[in-house]
């Protein structure tokens, strides 16, 4: 199996290589196979890329909002005509499931690409009468945005910070995680094809180094980073030296709250679509789940006799629901998460192990695994896993719940299930969480902001809200009578 691209890096219209660069080996974890090779970008690489990005931005910029519309559109338009092609090459990046990948990742992509690029043209300022003089605002971009992706969801991430920021007339420079280099390849060509300036998106690959590289050059304006909390602390404090504009897309420790009036099916599928959908890896998932104790027996069987029909195997099979994890590394770390949790003494209700058999020996597997008896004070209830472990917490009263739910250093997400109109308002309400979604679980349609409170980030991705955060306003002020002047 090979998904060797063309070079390493997609620089001013066409990919470039640098042998000099370190080498990234792309493994595919459901086997172990070395799927393709790229280099690390040397100071050369990223020297073009910016330069390249700082050109295209100039046209760009000039370029009337509705074309720019129409570029983002057109691009929509090719990815969704290639979704099978982008999809099968997501899961030889990610080894995510192509039962997930060809509904969840370039079609999400599109979405992100078509709303913005209808939004564009709308995207101005306003006039503001001041009773003889008058001001205007002029919505402006901020020049050339770097983009630095983590490895659950490459061509989502690519295109959730590309769309906003093209769509106000920015360039973007993207380095995709080492462990995924791949898909964002693709949407770089998907541009040019789609008629924007050679050098408006560049991709160039790389370790923490190349990101570091690109977040603090000269000509970089803003840094929109998905990832670690730690990297993020380390990339926001690098943009203040800088006094940068920043985005962070970090990670969480969410809490669902599932209330004894709840629809059981409805919060067990929640739970679940939370903590195993992308075998685990996904910021959002609400890897603490807080029943209510008068459903909680019944929840608990419901959850294993569900979990237990997960099939696990091989990512390329459209019957698989779960794959392995991203890679060996992110299976280990997994692994003694669930050894922790055993040695604390939470209960495991189902999985806890590598899955045994011949399919699943070469790859990076982890059972759906379902914590039973934890509390608070547990590792497994405090630190982001990343993989496919739900721990199960019980509750008494609302009030405790949320006191429980809220702490965290945390904030990205938070879900309520129950029946009780009031009593889901509340809780949203109460909950501090970026995003907190009522009878329903990890839904991001591009409509509505995403992004979290507290240690979990700052900004917000799509909706109008992301804007804000892709342009600056540049106030005139029109003076229309004579100077007044003390001097
Ligand atoms: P990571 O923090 O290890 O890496 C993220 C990216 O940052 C990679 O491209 C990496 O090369 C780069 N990087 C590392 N050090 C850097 C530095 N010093 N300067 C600049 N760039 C640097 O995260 P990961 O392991 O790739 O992804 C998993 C994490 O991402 C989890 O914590 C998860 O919650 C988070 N995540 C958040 C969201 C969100 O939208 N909030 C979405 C997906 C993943």
């Amino acid at each position: 199996m090979r998904a060797q691209p063309t070079a390493s890096h997609f620089v001013d219209g066409a990919y470039l290589e640098d042998e000099a660069g370190t080498p990234i080996d792309n493994v595919f974890a459901a086997t172990g196979e070395v799927i393709a090779r790229v280099h690390a970008a040397t100071p050369a690489v990223i020297e073009a890329a910016m330069a390249s990005a700082v050109r295209a931005q100039r046209v760009w910029a000039a370029t009337s909002p509705a074309e720019r519309g129409r570029v983002l559109r057109r691009a929509a338009d090719i990815i969704r005509a290639r979704n099978e092609e982008l999809s099968a090459l997501e899961t030889l990046d990610t080894a995510k499931p192509i039962q997930e990948t060809l509904v969840a990742d370039a079609a999400s992509g599109a979405d992100a690409l078509e709303w913005f690029g209808t939004l564009a043209p709308g995207l101005h300022g306003e006039s503001v009468p001041l009773g003889g003089d008058f001001a205007y605002t002029v919505r402006e971009p901020l020049g050339v945005c770097v983009g630095i992706g983590a490895w659950n969801y490459p061509t989502q991430i690519a295109c959730w910070k590309a769309a906003p920021a093209l769509a106000c007339g920015n360039a973007m420079v993207f380095k995709p995680s080492e462990l995924t280099p791949l898909c964002a390849l693709k949407v770089a060509e998907i541009f040019i094809e789609a008629g924007a300036p050679t050098g408006l998106f560049n991709v160039v690959q790389g370790m923490g180094e190349a990101g570091a590289a690109l977040a603090t050059h000269p000509a970089t304006a803003k840094v929109s980073l998905t990832g670690s909390v730690p990297t993020g602390a380390k990339v926001y404090a690098s943009a203040a030296a800088g006094m940068r504009h920043v985005t962070m897309e970090l990670g969480g420790k969410s809490p669902l709250l599932v209330f004894d009036d709840a629809d059981l099916e409805d919060a067990v599928g929640g739970a679940m679509l939370g903590n195993f959908y992308s075998a685990g890896q996904i910021c959002s998932n609400c890897t603490r789940v807080f029943v209510q104790a008068g459903i909680k027996a019944r929840f608990l069987d419901r959850l294993v006799e569900r979990t237990r029909a997960i099939r696990l195997g091989d990512p390329t099979d459209p019957a698989t629901h779960m794959g392995p994890l991203v890679s060996y590394a992110q299976r280990d770390k997994v692994m003694n998460y669930i050894d922790i949790g055993r040695r604390e003494g939470a209960r495991i209700a189902i999985g806890g192990r590598a899955p045994q058999g011949e399919a699943f020996e070469k790859g990076a597997f982890v059972e759906p695994t379902v914590f039973d008896g934890v509390t608070d004070a547990m590792t497994i209830a405090r630190e982001e896993i990343f993989g496919p472990v739900l721990s199960l917490l019980t509750f008494e009263t609302e009030e405790e719940a949320v006191e429980r739910a809220n702490a965290t250093p945390y904030g990205l997400a938070a879900g309520v299930f129950t029946r009780d109109l009031a009593r889901g308002h509340r809780v949203a309400a109460a909950l501090q969480a970026g995003i907190a979604w009522i009878n329903t679980y990890n839904l991001t349609p591009v409509e509505e902001p995403f992004g979290g409170v507290k240690a979990s980030g700052v900004g917000r991705e799509n909706g109008r809200a992301a804007v804000e955060f892709y342009s600056q306003l540049k106030t005139v002020h029109v003076g229309m009578g004579r100077v007044e002047s003390p001097y």
